[in-house]
């Protein structure tokens, strides 16, 4: 079975020991439903760095005792379609970002509201731009951004309710859809890569490029060192 797991993100087959499945059929007078039983799917990540566990169980129909297909659905671990977000991102985005996509098809209201709130969090944490309104925010960052990035953030914006929901204080709640909340979410993820990772990955190479400097001063002192005693 080929599978991308949704803990880190890695395409990967998924064999015997690594897989659990179990159903039952429900020993009870026909429901509206009909006849019913219940399943669990359990998987353990086979990346070894990962080795995470993916849950979801199902309500099917039954007949004969036999599973005849899905009638409900549950994902139960991870939570949500979340994405893992990098240690250096801080703690409250993390958290808004977590609980806007738990939440997004139970109360798309909710999970828009929060999504907004991350995104008036990042803005502030990585462009140190405070306003009072996420709109003013958002236009004293178009500058800033790269152009494909504002493009993004202007396509969000011009989503029907999204676009309201931008436009006015981060506390005003304004009805929307699971689709239209998961494209905030989206906008998000888009932000997190353009915006913090593209900022650790340039860290990360001037660092390392300052220990190989480091590295081969030292070499060459160490060699004069050792012309001179010579
Ligand atoms: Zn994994």
């Amino acid at each position: 079975m080929n599978y991308t797991c949704p803990y880190c993100g890695r395409p990967t087959t998924i064999t015997d020991p690594n897989k659990y499945s179990v159903w039952n059929h429900f020993y009870l007078k026909e429901s509206i439903l009909g006849n019913v039983g219940f399943g669990i799917d359990a998987i353990t990540c086979p990346n070894e760095e990962c080795q995470q566990l993916i849950l979801t169980a199902k309500l099917t129909s039954s007949n004969t005792h036999r599973s005849t297909g899905d009638i409900k659905n549950w994902r139960l671990l991870p939570e949500s379609e979340a994405k893992v977000l990098p240690d250096y991102i801080p703690e409250p985005i993390k958290e808004d970002y977590y609980e806007s996509c738990r939440i997004r098809d139970l109360s798309p209201k909710a999970s828009a509201t929060l999504a907004r709130r991350c995104l008036q969090g990042m803005i502030r944490d990585f462009w140190k731009i405070s306003k009072d309104r996420l709109k003013d925010e958002i236009d004293a960052i178009k500058e800033k951004v790269d152009s494909d990035i504002w493009s993004s953030i202007s396509a969000v914006r011009s989503v029907g309710n999204i676009g309201s929901h931008m436009e006015k204080d981060i506390n005003v709640i304004v009805d929307v859809e699971p689709e239209e909340a998961q494209l905030l979410i989206g906008l998000i993820e888009q932000l997190v890569d353009e915006w913090y990772v593209v900022r650790e990955n340039r860290k990360k190479r001037s660092a390392d490029l300052k220990n190989l400097v480091e590295i081969k001063i030292n070499q060459k002192n160490r060699s004069q060192d050792i012309s001179e005693i010579e």
